[in-house]
Parts: structure tokens; C-alpha cells; sequence
């Protein structure tokens, strides 16, 4: 096995072009060998030592996030928890604080498996993903980023350099939640985020979108009914978005849940997720899972 670090971007595209495979954290690619998922490649980069892919950004456009970035950076961010709170929800929630702490955003989304965590915040942030090769740079909607488990539209020489998050509309709140059935190092069984804007003088609904984890074989979206737009937040809002969201759902079954009780228990994440979108939209002050990096018990 041929190992190398990159220090530069380039250094990293032009492995890759070579035929290495880009490792992060370690904390997908390393345990899917070591279980006999998938043995590990040929050839490996580091990209973890990268300045440019471990720093975020900001600026009247929104923020750009390295793909290096690690979910225990996510957590704490003052810019991530106030704008983008899905998100800083979703990395909150992410293993124990060992695999937070190695574990990167661009190792999250690029793994593409159905039940990352990132992903539907990222989705219904209009997050998009930056990928270079030696030959271009592009970027793609996240929403297009993946087509089934464990695949995405990225070619194998693409490294992600960054995700990118548009300026937040004032009055906006998100939030992500996820069922599972212990406090750590579990994958969600089923999880949802949404993304709430009010109108500037009320808190009539101005737009909305929500999306699902481990419902599907990708990430996917809900399609809220447009009548929703004008009316107030409500508790039959609420229960329109969960049955929207279990009909979206085509989840399988497997040890963790069946796909009846996913069906059906996506959609209660969905309205909690929300209800928690609207709630930081009108300025209440609903914390991410702070038990997660405290490491012990509810809030
Ligand atoms: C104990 C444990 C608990 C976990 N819990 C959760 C959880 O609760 N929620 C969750 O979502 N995940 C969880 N994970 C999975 C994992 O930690 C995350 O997906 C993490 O974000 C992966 O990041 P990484 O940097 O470690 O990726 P790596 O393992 O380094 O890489 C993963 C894949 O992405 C590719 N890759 C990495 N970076 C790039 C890049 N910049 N450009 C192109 N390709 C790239 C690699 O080649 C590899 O194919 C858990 C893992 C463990 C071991």
C-alpha cells in the first residue's frame, strides 16, 4: 500500500490524479477495512493536514466551509449554531466525541451513505459542494450530490475542497433531529431537518423545505404542499409536514427498524424538526444537543 500526505491542494489533486484515494479523518474508510466492508486502497492520501480544506469562512455571500472541517469544529461554531443550526444540531449528534473530533464534513457527505448526518441539514441549507480536479473546479447543488448508497456524481480524481452555504434570509431558523435508540456512537435509525423563513412582520410561513436521513437509498427531500406558504405555523401545519414526510419515506427494513415504523416515525422527526425550525425563526432559544459534547444525559 503506497501512503502519502498532502500538505497543498495540489499536492492532493495530483495523487489523486495518480490514483489515490483521499483519506480524512479515517473514521469511515479505516472501520469499513478493518470490518471487511471494503478493503482499504492501493493508494492513499492524507488530506488532513491541509490548511486551506480546515478553515471556514464568512462573508456577506454566507459561509464557506473547508472540507476538513471536523463535526467538533461544526458544534461550537458561533456562526454555525446562530445561521446554520441544523447543521451545528447534526455534527452535535454525530458518534462520541472521539469520532467528532477526527471526523470531517467532507468525509460525511463524501462517504454517501443514506444515514449521514449532515446531509439533510446541508440540503435544506441549499448547501453546495465544491469539487476539484486537476483539469476544473465545480460546484453542484447538494441536493444532485448523490445516487444511491455509498455513490455520488463526484468522479474518483475529484477531491470536495469546500461546502458552501448562501447568506441566511433574516427570520430564519433549522433545525435536525434524528431517532435513535441510545445516547452514542449509534447511526440514526431515521432522522429529519428543516429549514423555516417568516415573513418580516409576522409569523406567517414564508418558505419551508425539509429533508430525510436513512429513508431512502440518498438523502431526499420533502415536497411541502404550496398552501403552506402565507399560513401560520400551526399545529396542523405541523401535522401536514409528518404526513408529507412518511409518504416521501421508502425505507427498507433491516435490524435496527422496520420499514413500517421508519415509515411512519420519519414523520414525527419531521414535524419535531420543524417545530424547532420555526421556534429559532421567531427567536426562541432552543439549544443543539448540548448533552452530546458534555457527554452525559438529556439537557
Ligand atoms: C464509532 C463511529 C460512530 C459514527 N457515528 C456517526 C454518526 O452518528 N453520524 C454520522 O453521520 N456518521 C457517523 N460515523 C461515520 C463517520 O464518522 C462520519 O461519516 C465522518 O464524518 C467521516 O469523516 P472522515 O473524515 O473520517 O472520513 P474518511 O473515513 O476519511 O473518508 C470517508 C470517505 O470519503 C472520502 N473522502 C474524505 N474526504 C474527502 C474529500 N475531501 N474529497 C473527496 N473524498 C473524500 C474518502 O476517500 C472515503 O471514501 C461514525 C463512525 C464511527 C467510527
Amino acid at each position: 500500500m503506497r501512503f502519502t500526505k498532502a500538505e497543498t491542494v495540489e499536492e492532493a489533486l495530483h495523487a489523486m490524479a495518480a490514483g489515490a484515494r483521499p483519506i480524512a479523518g479515517g473514521s469511515d474508510l479505516m472501520v469499513a477495512a478493518r470490518q471487511g466492508k471494503s478493503p482499504l486502497p492501493e493508494s492513499i492520501v492524507a488530506i488532513d493536514r491541509i490548511p486551506a480544506l480546515s478553515r471556514m469562512d464568512a462573508d456577506e455571500r454566507g459561509m464557506r466551509i473547508g472540507a476538513a472541517v471536523s463535526h467538533a469544529q461544526l458544534e461550537v461554531d458561533p456562526r454555525i449554531v446562530a445561521d446554520y443550526t441544523a447543521l451545528a444540531d447534526a455534527a452535535a449528534l454525530v458518534g462520541s466525541p472521539a469520532t467528532r473530533h477526527v471526523g470531517t464534513i467532507g468525509g460525511n457527505i463524501m462517504n454517501s451513505s443514506p444515514a449521514m448526518d449532515t446531509g439533510a441539514p446541508l440540503v435544506v441549507l441549499d448547501g453546495r459542494v465544491e469539487l476539484r480536479s486537476l483539469d476544473r473546479t465545480r460546484q453542484i447543488d447538494i441536493s444532485e450530490m448523490w445516487t444511491g448508497p455509498g455513490q455520488s456524481v463526484a468522479a474518483v480524481d475529484e477531491l470536495c475542497t469546500a461546502i458552501l452555504l448562501p447568506e441566511r434570509a433574516p427570520r430564519s431558523g433549522s433545525g435536525y433531529v434524528r431517532l435513535e435508540y441510545r445516547r452514542a456512537m449509534e447511526i440514526a435509525v431515521v432522522g429529519a431537518a428543516a429549514s423555516v423563513t417568516l415573513a418580516p412582520d409576522g409569523d406567517l410561513l414564508a418558505a419551508i423545505s425539509v429533508a430525510l436521513t436513512a429513508v431512502a437509498p440518498t438523502i431526499v427531500s420533502v415536497e411541502i404542499p404550496k398552501e403552506a406558504i402565507g399560513r401560520p405555523v400551526d399545529d396542523d401545519l405541523l401535522d401536514r409536514i409528518a404526513v408529507a414526510a412518511s409518504e416521501r419515506a421508502q425505507p427498507i427494513s433491516d435490524v435496527r427498524a422496520s420499514a413500517r415504523y421508519r415509515k411512519h416515525i420519519v414523520g414525527v422527526m419531521a414535524r419535531r424538526a420543524a417545530a424547532s425550525a420555526f421556534g429559532r425563526a421567531r427567536g426562541e432559544t432552543i439549544g443543539v444537543p448540548l448533552n452530546r459534547t458534555a457527554g452525559i444525559g438529556a439537557p
